[in-house]
């Protein structure tokens, strides 16, 4: 769920409020405590002085005393005149009555006499003062008298309110100060945490927000529906083939290209739907503002449209599709895992149809999932079990009418599902990776098949090997080939390479690399369904070809189909401009053959002359063939 940041604003300033107060609260008992502690220090410093005043006045009354001598008692107390808190002295015989007595200018209050009692008659002693009594004066072991002092307290208030003061402007100060760091310090943890927060919630390529927002958005779309119903439309946007753009421009590029495709989205989605970026090269759409399913269709179609024009990159243009899965809440998906599963295998499905395509999703989608990914599980276990079969489709040429090639096809016999054909597993082969051991596989088998048929005396037979395009982004491909001939005796230049030409323009210089580097070994080098990728002249020229094998699409409608009869007779005049030679595939009908024939094609493949075998099948018609080959000969 999104968070409220509305609720926890208050909230922080009341907590910042209550700490403040506790904060100054304690700064209060402790100034409280301390001028307590100044208060009665103070005092006892006071009461100290007047102490040490009282024994210097007494130890100067000693004569005054002994001579009962009021005028130089009074002399000797004059002195307190400049004793700023002395209020009032008296010195007193033995008998406690007063020789002498000092009263501070303005002072109205009663003589001090030595008992602390009888001073206070009719006389209340304020808190602003206090009374010194300095005993017994002696002489010769003789009590001579006493001094007494009342002393004035106001000094030491004046300085316990300034202390006071002092201590509540250093408090006020530093809760000041400690409330703007605090301020201050709060502001750089709420800028560091909205920052991360940020980091955290969106991708740094695009700027988009990421799978961790993306869920978040989707559980409160979804629960917005829950509450005031509507519909959500969920899009998975997987861009095809999209390996290849960093693969050949490098990722720098490739984040370049998916920063401008998510420009690209934004542009056509509206301000209430959400685009995420939730992998790298996946973008997930919230449809919130979708009132019907056809709407959230149409936004779909739109997203594919984007991304028809070329994007810039460096010097290069560079064209990416998307296969784009719908699954819509709560039409489709009764909940946000069902819902996010769905659009998933819609957008499976659209990639499997052959890519820049969508699909709203349907439960039957669903089974086909499943039983794709059984299809894998038990693929891993088809080579140990042994349930991999190559079949053989010969290849005729059409000058000897004899077999000069067959093409290896994998099939699989599966225990329970019976045989497979290579279009639904060689797929979720390629995918999982699983294509690299299984095309070695085809190889090895094909090239002991080879070496069975070369010991039977058919040496000139080619045989063509498809190559998938995992396989050739493997680094010891070359070697691995190379083994396998030297371990089966075949020679190099009996083994024919497919390769479609979709997958040789992906990457085109390092195709040529590889290409010339398996021409070098003597290898042939052929191009499978030539027609139905985008290669050009100038690019074919710079190929190590062999062969071109026209793809079964053009040759289907021959000699019927206008386009098709151009097509195909331009390919076979291109080809041999460029001294390749032209197999045709799928040839079903004699009409086809006679116009291939009649066109100069050099080979046909298909139904009409043969269908894929097992092996031992076309023993039996390259014996035929061969007897056929005896007969014909002139005996000796
Ligand atoms: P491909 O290489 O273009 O193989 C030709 C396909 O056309 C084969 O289908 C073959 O059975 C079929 N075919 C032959 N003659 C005719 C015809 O007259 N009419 C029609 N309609 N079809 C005909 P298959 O065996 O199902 O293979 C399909 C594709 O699977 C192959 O197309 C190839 O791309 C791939 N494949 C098959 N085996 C392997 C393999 O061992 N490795 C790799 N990488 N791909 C393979
Ligand atoms: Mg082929
Ligand atoms: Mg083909």
């Amino acid at each position: 769920m999104p968070k409220q940041p509305g609720l926890r604003r208050p909230l922080a300033r009341w907590i910042d409020l209550a700490t403040l107060l506790t904060a100054g609260a304690a700064l209060l008992l402790a100034g409280t405590l301390l001028t307590v502690y100044q208060v009665v220090s103070l005092r006892s410093a006071l009461v100290d002085d007047a102490r040490v005043q009282a024994r210097i006045i007494g130890e100067n009354s000693t004569a005054a005393l002994s001579f009962k001598d009021p005028a130089a008692a009074h002399d000797t107390l004059s002195a307190l005149e400049f004793s700023p808190s002395v209020l009032a002295a008296a010195i007193l015989n033995e008998h406690y009555e007063a020789l002498a007595h000092y009263q501070a200018a303005g002072d109205d209050g009663p003589p001090p006499r030595a008992d602390g009692t009888l001073m206070r008659d009719g006389y209340r002693f304020s808190a602003g003062e206090v009374l010194v009594a300095q005993p017994i004066i002696r002489m010769d072991g003789r009590n001579l008298g006493t001094v007494v002092l009342r002393v004035s307290l106001e000094q030491l208030w004046r300085r316990v309110l300034g202390y006071i003061g002092l201590t509540l402007a250093v408090a006020a100060g530093s809760l000041a100060i400690a409330f703007l760091l605090v301020a201050r310090m709060r502001r750089v943890v709420r800028h560091t945490e909205a920052h991360l927060d940020y980091l955290a919630h969106s991708d740094p390529v695009t700027g988009l927000p990421n799978r961790h927002a993306f869920n978040a958005r989707l559980a409160f779309a979804l629960s917005k529906v829950d509450q005031f119903g509507g519909m959500v439309g969920l899009l998975f946007l997987d861009l095809d083939d999209f390996k290849v753009v960093n693969d050949t421009l490098g990722h720098q590029n490739g984040d370049r290209m998916l920063k401008q495709v998510a420009q690209r989205l934004t542009g056509v989605l509206r301000t209430t739907d959400t685009i995420c970026r939730i992998g790298g090269d996946e973008f997930a759409v919230i449809l919130e503002s979708a009132t019907s399913s056809r709407e959230s269709e149409s936004v779909a179609a739109k997203l594919i449209a984007a991304l028809a024009a070329p994007f810039p990159l460096d010097k290069h243009e560079m064209y990416v599709s998307a296969s784009i899965g719908l699954a819509i809440y709560p039409l489709d998906s009764a909940d946000l895992q069902a819902l996010i599963r769905n659009a998933d295998t819609a957008m499976y499905h659209a990639k499997s149809r052959g890519k820049n395509a969508f699909d709203r999703f349907h439960p039957d989608m669903e089974q086909r999932a499943q039983k794709r990914v059984q299809l894998e599980n038990s693929m891993r276990k088809a080579l140990e079990r042994n349930e991999l079969r190559v079949f053989f489709q010969p290849q005729i040429s059409i000058a000897t009418r004899r077999i000069v090639a067959v093409e290896a096809l994998l099939r699989w016999e599966h225990p329970e599902l019976g045989l497979i054909q290579p279009l639904e597993f060689i797929p979720v082969a390629e995918e999982s990776g699983l294509i690299v051991p299984l095309g070695k596989w085809v190889l090895e088998a094909a090239c002991e098949q080879a070496a069975r048929w070369a010991a039977e005396g058919m040496r000139e037979l080619s045989i063509a090997v498809n190559l998938s395009v995992r396989q050739m982004r493997e680094e010891g491909l070359v070697d691995d080939i190379l083994a396998i001939l030297n371990r089966t005796g075949v020679a190099p230049g009996q083994l024919e390479l497919e390769i479609t030409e979709t997958v040789l323009m992906e990457d085109v210089e390092e195709n040529v690399r590889l290409l010339t580097r398996l021409k070098a070994e003597g290898i042939c080098i052929s191009i499978d369904d030539f027609g139905t990728g985008y290669s050009s002249m100038a690019y074919l020229k710079r190929f190590p070809i062999d062969q071109i094998k026209i793809d079964r699409t053009f040759i289907t409608d021959l000699p019927a189909d206008a386009e098709d009869r151009a097509i195909t007779t331009a390919i076979i005049a291109m080809a041999h401009s460029l001294g390749v030679e032209v197999v045709a595939e799928g040839v079903e009908t004699a009409a086809q053959l006679a116009f291939l024939d009649e066109h100069g094609c050099d080979r046909v493949q298909g139904y009409f002359l043969g269908a894929p075998l097992p092996g031992p099948h076309v023993t039996v018609l390259l014996n035929a063939q061969q007897e056929e080959l005896q007969a014909s000969l002139p005996r000796a």
